[in-house]
């Protein structure tokens, strides 16, 4: 099922990126490209995915300066 990721990436400072949707593809889970459109009603409600899992979270460490920073100095 589809989900959607949080990605903190902590440089000198941290930095939080916008929220981005992460798409499983799957055939059972409505928030997919190929989700069969004649999958609709109670059929759909037992047998697919109807809600997003929740966020991910995760946190990369860099060693060195954001980006931003770095284009500040310069
Ligand atoms: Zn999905
Ligand atoms: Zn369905
Ligand atoms: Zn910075």
């Amino acid at each position: 099922m589809c989900r959607r990721r949080h990605v903190r990436t902590v440089y000198n400072h941290g930095f939080t990126h916008p929220e981005e949707e992460v798409n499983c593809y799957g055939t059972n889970c409505i928030f997919s490209p190929n989700h069969p459109k004649d999958c609709t009603g109670e059929r759909c409600k037992t047998k697919c995915w109807q809600y997003h899992t929740y966020p991910q979270q995760y946190v990369v460490n860099k060693d060195h300066d954001c980006p931003q920073c770095a284009a500040a100095r310069r």
